[in-house]
């Protein structure tokens, strides 16, 4: 209904019509770029620049086997997506391996029907199922259950958590998100993973950031990929399992609800983590100290 104060206002009504013809209109397309496109393009730049990170990799595979570790996941299917093999290695050597995953993963669907309850219950049912075919044990994963991309919210009693699980267990390796994942949640459990090394080095634990949300030039830039110092750990005989462990996260890796078009994680993307190695970033302590740059910069 047009203002009859306001002269203008039916021009103001036809422009606000105008406009939300225009917006229908292109919706489609932006959906496309948004869904299919752009996704596609950081898959993309995966296949091109995993190489390019790979030919300069160390192979720390016999040395990690029997080091203990920390591995800390933001999300149910982070620590099988970026260490499955890797756990399934130091496990296969008889190494202790305890998880962590900080948030709840209920914001995964917008659901109609389901309760972030019923969400929450989904994830981590699908964690327990992964990580029994990697041969852990359920008594070794912790869920915080922090709300999912609020991490940043509950920072400090996030820390206090890591601190605490890392005191029991005095790991000699931690696993974190890489800090130039493009979602906030990893990049803040990265940040934490970076205090937690650096307030701990007397003990000496080795850092190591795993990317997932990687490939994106949202984040990604040339000069931060040069300055990493890649690390690969092969997955050879625990390949085929890996897959497993991943396809138990059926929530994300299928279209398990009647409401959903289609999986959350797509094919191309999930490629990525079932090649012949993990690809690691050893941050240094230098690294773990320093100022955190802002997501973006170089
Ligand atoms: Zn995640």
């Amino acid at each position: 209904m047009s203002d009859i104060r306001n002269p203008d206002s039916h021009v103001a009504s036809a422009g606000s019509r105008t406009r939300k013809t225009a917006s229908r209109a292109i919706a489609p397309v932006r959906n496309f770029m948004l869904e299919s496109a752009y996704p596609a393009f950081c898959e993309g730049l995966a296949v091109v620049g995993r190489p390019l990170l790979l030919s300069r990799a160390e192979d720390m595979t016999s040395q990690t086997a029997t080091r203990s570790c920390l591995i800390l996941a933001p999300h149910p299917d982070d620590e099988t997506l970026g260490c499955g093999a890797t756990i399934m290695r130091k496990l296969a050597a008889g190494t202790p391996v305890q998880v962590v995953i900080a948030a709840d993963g209920r914001h995964w669907y917008q659901s109609g029907k389901l309760s972030f309850d019923v969400l929450n219950e989904i994830r981590e049912q699908e964690a327990r199922r992964a990580c029994t075919i990697l041969g852990l044990p359920c008594e070794n994963i912790t869920f915080l259950r922090f709300e999912d991309c609020r991490l940043a919210d509950h920072r400090g009693l996030l820390r206090d958590r890591l601190f605490d699980i890392f005191d029991t267990m005095n790991p000699e390796e931690i696993f974190v998100s890489s800090i130039i994942d493009n979602h906030p949640d990893h990049r803040v459990l990265a940040e934490l993973g970076r205090e937690l090394a650096q307030a701990r080095r007397d003990r000496f634990p080795v850092l190591y950031e795993y990317p997932i949300w990687f490939w994106d030039p949202r984040i990604l830039r040339v000069a931060r990929l040069l300055e990493l110092r890649p690390q690969i750990v092969r997955t050879e005989e625990f390949r085929t399992r890996k897959r497993e462990a991943i396809a138990a996260y059926r929530s994300q890796v299928t279209n398990s609800i009647d409401e959903t078009r289609r999986a959350p994680l797509r094919r191309g993307f999930l490629r990525q983590f079932l090649q012949a190695e993990e690809i690691f970033f050893e941050i240094s302590r230098d690294n773990s100290s320093r100022r955190l740059k802002e997501p973006g910069s170089v």
